[in-house]
């Protein structure tokens, strides 16, 4: 056990057992920095940093650095964080198990043992992204639901179960327990760890802080039960997996000091929307942001996790909550055990950690004051999480945006009359219903350039006739809600939220309310304890008769599994050009992320989603309207309806019991025997099936050998986009539906795959071919190359003449417009590099590698944006592609750039430092050109290292074989 600072010291874990720990007022004591004044958060990453100190992969430099943390000037060093596991979902977890069988069979092409290949640290990963939403509003939902997941992804599932087998540290979670943050917040963190080691000859056991990292990036959502733990790429968490630290720059840490209490009738959701409004003002991005005072105390666990999943929302690395007596409470009200709920409260103790830190005690390097008892009921959007609105303010902005031009974020209407209505007659989605055939996406829907989530199922052929639409007469119009959903751990693992939805829905069913056919309602919990609550207070059966039964344990319409609308729903928003709305409980809003064809979505507390179902339409101030009629005729408002604070605690109070959470989180696979039903298939080595569709072996170690490259200049590039601000990894790899017509729909297609059978990008994700083809094809896109288009085109150019742009060809000078991975391809057959230019915060949005992966396997050699969200901008670096930052003030705009152009990137070399200057060469067709300075965004030497050997995982591969020769 290292020791290097001497700090190993024993403690009472508080049953009667003595554990050890390396302690932090020892080291201060040592006189090697004044750590009682730094933030918890940093507090938890020195622990970890001094209890690897090693003297080779972490330094006691690093120690030292990190004890002396300046909170107004934090050091340019980067943080060797080694964390104590890894949590994953199954969109980001399956390519990074496909990667790992990549590299034992790469270990074993070299003669080497590809059982070196294995997580080093404990790996959870939670099945929870596939579940769409296909069917709802009946009783089978949940029960088809799950029957089309496993229809849809059973090779994937056959994978998953081969990498369970093979790897000792790995644990998997089905489908149909729930979501990863809740069941990592309900189950699998444990607030303190501890591993058997010596200490002077004897058996021990040393105790840590629980920490980890996860490919989410809503993993955050952790820190409000006081685990340091963040969303990283899918390449950072393995090399985290593979022992290699993950490595940051050291924060700035932003003190929120919290004071008051929540008014009546304001939830949590209202709360996160607040703060991810008040620090998107605030600039927090690539910061920590911890959370203390009494307002901090005062707060649930529930409603601090639920602070802590929106960081990503408003910017932050961490949104972070001190370990106080709550946090104990919690543990043990989720069925811990006694001794891990001791040993918790003791370490942290111990470590004089524990309790929620008051003004003054801690130095911040920003301090900021919210009082709750301020925050108001409010919605967020209709695209971007942190555009808050007061909720008696949502009618008039939403006829405004209505108006406004597109370049402003509106939807430039050009007159508006809300008051037309289209009539839909849904009567049934068989082939006979009248005027309207059954719409087979695939095919009807692209040709009208219509696009939708993903296919209709198809009850003939694929559930035995199940009908996945509800029947009715509905007039549809501009405003109107077409999805209300409960959806999204953000909210889901907050029984305050979850109840107050069922107490409004009891309201309403007793008032004889009812929610328009037209809307499509769902409820998908993040995991089975809220079914148990909601089913014992006997509200899940309101929620049902208003149409929210649950669709399943998943992410749904969080992720953008809302699956598709009625096809008479889909046709008269594309007939009418209706700007219709959607309800939902989550955390995203982006553009097509929640449904292409709807855009307007707001994010709101579920409540809020229950009363905007029973209103059917957003254009109206449900403080002063009224949500519709009683059975009886009589105006109904919120008013009447919302629960009070009492209300909601009582049902809280008579739900929730540890044993529930006890009886829930075991023997996982016998609670889904649809998962042991899956054949597996065993050995070190995985058998790649060339038939697979879902799972293919990826390029990355194609023609690997021990030596690396050289760092070059990048000469004679061509773009292959050029694109505004705010382009998000959805817009770079989509998660959603693939259209037949794009070049993965193509390429699905020529391998005899009907678009019924597409399934989505996400779901994909294990098969290269099919990614790279995905890459930019988002359907919203918009490349500036081709003004007024969407979706994933360019303009080729073909191969420059270096030095010359004048020689061009005139066709050459304009350009051939066609997809962009077809012109990548003819780039790449003539060897021309590529590169993308962007506007601010490109890459934004959640953490996806193949956002990075598919860029570099078409070819792009850089991208050279305005700023970067920071999960993007490390991986681009992780898969070996350059991410360089114009100075302020330039960018593909001020340069007047129409991608004709040719680019030279000059200063590279095996000498290159993180953030130096190097020169962006632009030649135009005109003979003119231009030296533009750019920044180098590799942040830290351990990435200069990455790019050296081309990326992440070639480099831990050199380093694994170098080690076991
Ligand atoms: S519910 Fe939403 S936030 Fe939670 S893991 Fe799923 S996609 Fe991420």
């Amino acid at each position: 056990m290292n020791n290097e600072f001497n700090t190993l010291q024993k403690f009472d874990t508080g049953n009667g057992r003595e554990g050890f720990f390396h302690s932090l007022p020892e080291l201060e004591k040592q006189g090697v920095g004044k750590i009682s004044r730094l933030p918890i958060s940093i507090r938890i990453v020195l622990e970890s940093v001094l209890r690897n100190c090693d003297g080779k992969k972490v330094r006691r430099k690093d120690v030292e650095t990190l004890a002396n943390w300046n909170a107004k000037k934090p050091a340019n060093e980067e943080i060797p964080f080694v964390v104590a596991r890894i949590v994953l979902q199954d969109f980001t977890g399956v390519p990074l198990v496909v990667d790992l069988a990549a590299m034992r069979s790469a270990v074993r092409r070299v003669g080497g043992d590809p059982k070196i290949i294995e997580p080093l640290v404990s790996v959870d990963l939670v099945v929870d992204h596939s579940v769409q939403v296909d069917y709802f509003g009946s009783a089978d939902a949940l029960r088809l639901n799950l029957e089309m997941e496993f229809m849809r992804n059973r090779e994937r599932y056959q994978f998953l179960k081969w990498g369970q087998q093979a790897f000792k540290t790995f644990q998997l979670i089905p489908p149909g327990i729930g979501i990863v943050h809740q069941v990592n917040l309900e189950y699998l963190a444990k607030g303190v760890l501890s591993q058997r080691s010596e200490v002077g000859g004897q058996k021990s056991e040393i105790f840590y802080p629980d920490t980890l990292v996860g490919t989410d990036s809503h993993t955050t959502m952790i820190n409000g039960l006081g685990v340091v733990g963040w969303g990283v790429g899918g390449i950072e968490a393995e090399a985290g997996m593979l022992g290699q630290p993950v490595y940051f720059l050291t924060p700035e840490v932003v003190g929120v000091h919290l004071t008051g209490k929540l008014r009546e009738g304001v939830t949590a959701t209202d709360l996160v929307l607040h703060i991810t409004q008040m620090l998107r003002a605030q600039k927090v991005v690539g910061k920590f942001v911890e959370f203390y005072g009494e307002g901090a105390a005062s707060l649930p666990v529930p409603d601090r996790a639920t602070i802590g999943n929106m960081s990503p929302e408003y910017g932050a690395t961490i949104g972070y909550f001190p370990v106080d007596q709550e946090s104990v409470n919690y543990l043990r009200a989720t069925g811990r055990s006694d001794e891990q709920c001791s040993a918790f409260e003791h370490y942290f103790r111990t470590q004089k950690m524990f309790g929620m830190p008051r003004k003054g005690e801690i130095d911040y390097s920003v301090d900021l004051e919210l009082d709750l008892g301020q925050v108001q009921p409010g919605v967020a959007g209709p695209k971007r999480p942190q555009d808050r609105i007061n909720l008696p303010d949502l009618g008039q902005t939403f006829r405004s945006l209505l108006q406004q031009p597109i370049k402003d974020g509106g939807y430039g209407k050009e007159s508006v009359d809300l008051s037309t209505r289209h009539l839909v007659q849904l009567n049934g989605s068989a082939p006979d219903d009248g005027d309207m055939p059954r719409i087979d996406p695939g095919e009807e829907l692209n040709k009208a350039e219509m696009v939708t989530n993903r296919p209709t199922p198809d009850p003939a052929k694929d559930l035995k006739g199940a009908d996945p639409f509800r029947h009715g007469e509905s007039k549809i119009g501009h405003g109107s809600v077409l999805i209300a959903a409960i959806t999204s751990c953000t909210n889901t693992s907050n029984p305050s939220v979850m109840l107050a939805a069922g107490l409004l829905a009891k309201k309403a069913v007793e008032r004889g309310m009812r929610v328009d056919p037209a809307v499509k309602t769902s409820l998908a919990p993040g995991s089975r304890v809220v079914s148990d609550y909601l089913t014992k207070t006997g509200l899940q059966t309101y929620l049902d008769q208003l149409g929210f039964n649950l669709v399943g344990y998943g992410c749904t319409t969080c992720i953008g599994n809302s699956g598709p609308l009625h096809p008479k729903i889909e046709k008269a928003i594309h007939d009418h050009d209706i700007v219709a709305a959607s309800v939902l409980s989550g955390n995203r809003n982006f553009e097509a992320r929640v449904h292409q064809n709807i855009k307007a979505n707001f994010l709101m507390s579920p409540p809020l989603v229950v009363a905007f179902a029973l209103a059917g339409r957003v254009d109206l101030d449900l403080t002063k309207e009224p949500i519709g009629k009683d059975k009886d005729g009589k105006e109904t408002f919120l008013r009447d309806l919302w629960p009070s604070l009492t209300e909601v605690r009582d049902a809280m109070q008579s739900a929730l019991t540890p044993e529930v959470f006890r009886k829930l989180y075991r023997n996982f696979a016998d609670q889904n025997p649809k998962w042991n039903e899956i054949p597996a298939s065993t050995g070190d080595i995985y058998q790649w099936d060339e038939k697979s569709d879902y799972i293919h072996e990826p390029p990355f170690f194609e023609d690997f050998s021990m030596k690396p490259g050289k760092i070059e200049n990048i000469v004679g590039a061509r773009a292959l986009g050029i694109f505004g601000d705010s382009v998000t990894t959805d817009h770079i790899s989509p998660a959603g539906a693939i259209k037949a017509s794009s070049p993965a729909g193509q390429y699905l297609i020529s391998r005899g795959i009907e678009p019924v059978d597409f399934n989505s990008y996400g779901s994909r994700r294990g098969n290269d071919l099919v990614m790279t083809r995905g890459t930019f094809a988002n359907v919203r896109i918009k490349n500036l190359m081709v003004p007024g288009t969407e979706g994933g085109v360019t303009k080729y150019f073909g191969k420059p003449n270096v030095g010359n742009p004048v020689a061009e060809t005139a066709a050459a000078t304009k350009g051939e417009q066609m997809s962009i991975y077809d012109a990548a391809m003819k780039y790449q057959k003539d060897n021309v590099p590529l590169v993308i230019l962007a506007g601010t915060e490109y890459g934004t949005g959640s953490s996806r590698d193949w956002a990075a992966k598919g860029t570099r396997l078409l070819g792009v050699k850089a991208v050279v944006a305005s700023s970067f969200e920071r999960i993007h901008r490390s991986n681009l670096v992780g898969m070996g592609v350059l991410p360089l930052q114009f100075a302020e003030g330039t960018n593909a705009q001020t340069l007047k750039l129409d991608g004709s152009e040719t680019f030279s990137i000059t200063g590279l070399s095996d000498t290159i430092e993180p953030g130096m200057t190097l020169t962006l060469k632009i030649e135009r067709a005109n003979g003119k050109s231009n030296l533009v300075p750019v920044s180098l965004r590799i942040d830290t030497p351990i990435e200069v290292d990455y790019y050296r050997h081309g990326g992440i995982l070639q480099f831990v591969l050199r380093q694994l074989l170098a080690k076991n020769r």
